[in-house]
């Protein structure tokens, strides 16, 4: 195999998107909303330029996101077919495991992005993975219709926290036009996506709101097992609250830490400081603004440990 580490352009990848007959495309594991929809809309586009395409992931993709999917879903990757992989950082987060040959395409967003594929397509400027998606479409020509619309809206929605945070730009709300053209409804999309909750996720929620615990600019909540016992919630349903985290005024770095079977997987969000830099202390990554990574400590000495790596770089309040 040739790696060539290198970022491609556009239109380069279009072209070598000609050449492939047989595809997977898979996405990074924990799949959101910009993984499933930027995925599902280039399963579609290589199907409309007459190739196989699959998608293929080996965890279970979460119900508020499978109706954007075909209806086939393949845990592993099949033989024979080109791996194209959509909205993951590294190949080691992805949905099934990258073949000895390598990925043939990288296509995300994300800043700390390797460049791990034959060939790239690493855009940080964009606010989704989704709006790289739909410059192919426009590179290759391809007609966006609704349901693809519906997934790259998915995409946009959900990465930019509903158009609000700071990766939003005047481009991704131009494309957002063109796909209410397209056909989406938002309302009935947000119907899709939002009220698909459980009450055993709003009371995971509620226990990982009253968990918080203010540190001058940090708020950290914390997860435990016993607490998804007595909820009857799940270990991700608890990461619901983050955005509501975000909303006390004066904090500017907020970290959702939830107890997972060998340790403890951290969600971390800012406005300004660079939490990508700080989750890749812990061997993680993602965005300058948003980012993650697993610990193998509890949650409780996670929140330290997360506190001490914080000192130097934000105000803690004098709190420790
Ligand atoms: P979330 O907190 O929603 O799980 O993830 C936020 C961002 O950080 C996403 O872009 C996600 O891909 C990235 N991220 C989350 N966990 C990890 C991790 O363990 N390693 C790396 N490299 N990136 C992560
Ligand atoms: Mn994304």
């Amino acid at each position: 195999m040739t790696t060539r580490t290198k970022n491609n352009t556009v239109s380069e990848i279009a072209d070598f998107l000609k050449t492939l007959d047989r595809v997977a495309v898979t996405t990074h594991v924990g799949a959101d909303g910009d993984a499933i929809g930027a995925s599902a809309a280039l399963v579609r586009l290589m199907h409309k330029r007459g190739a196989e395409a699959v998608f293929c992931h080996g965890e279970a993709v979460p119900s508020y996101l499978s109706w954007l999917l075909p209806d086939e879903v393949l845990t592993n990757l099949p033989p024979g077919y080109d791996l194209l992989v959509a909205d993951t950082s590294r190949a080691d987060r992805t949905g099934v495991p990258v073949p000895e040959s390598g990925a043939r395409v990288n296509i995300d967003h994300h800043e700390d992005n390797p460049l791990y594929a034959e060939y790239n397509l690493v855009t940080p400027t964009a606010a989704a993975t989704a709006e790289i998606v739909a410059d192919l479409y426009a590179a290759l020509g391809v007609p966006i219709d609704r349901p693809t619309a519906e997934a790259l809206y998915v995409g946009i929605k959900t990465d930019t926290g509903g158009f609000n945070f700071r990766n939003i730009s005047p481009r991704a709300h131009e494309l957002v036009a063109d796909l209410l053209r397209a056909g989406v409804v938002p309302a009935e999309v947000n119907e899709r996506i939002n009220r698909r909750g459980s009450v055993e996720q709003l009371r995971i929620v509620g226990v990982s709101l009253a968990n918080a615990v203010q540190y001058g600019e940090v708020l950290i909540s914390t997860v435990e097992t016993s607490d998804y016992e007595r909820t009857g919630a799940t270990e991700v349903e608890s990461k619901e609250s983050i955005d509501q985290l975000r909303t006390v005024s004066g904090v500017d770095v907020v970290a959702h830490l939830r107890e997972v079977p060998h340790g403890t997987k951290g969600s971390l969000r800012s406005e300004t400081v660079d939490v990508g830099e700080v989750a890749r202390h812990f061997g993680g990554g993602g965005h300058r603004l948003a980012a993650g990574y697993t610990t193998p400590r509890r949650p409780n000495e996670a929140r330290e440990e997360l506190l001490e790596v914080l000192e130097g770089v934000v105000d803690l309040g004098g709190e420790r």
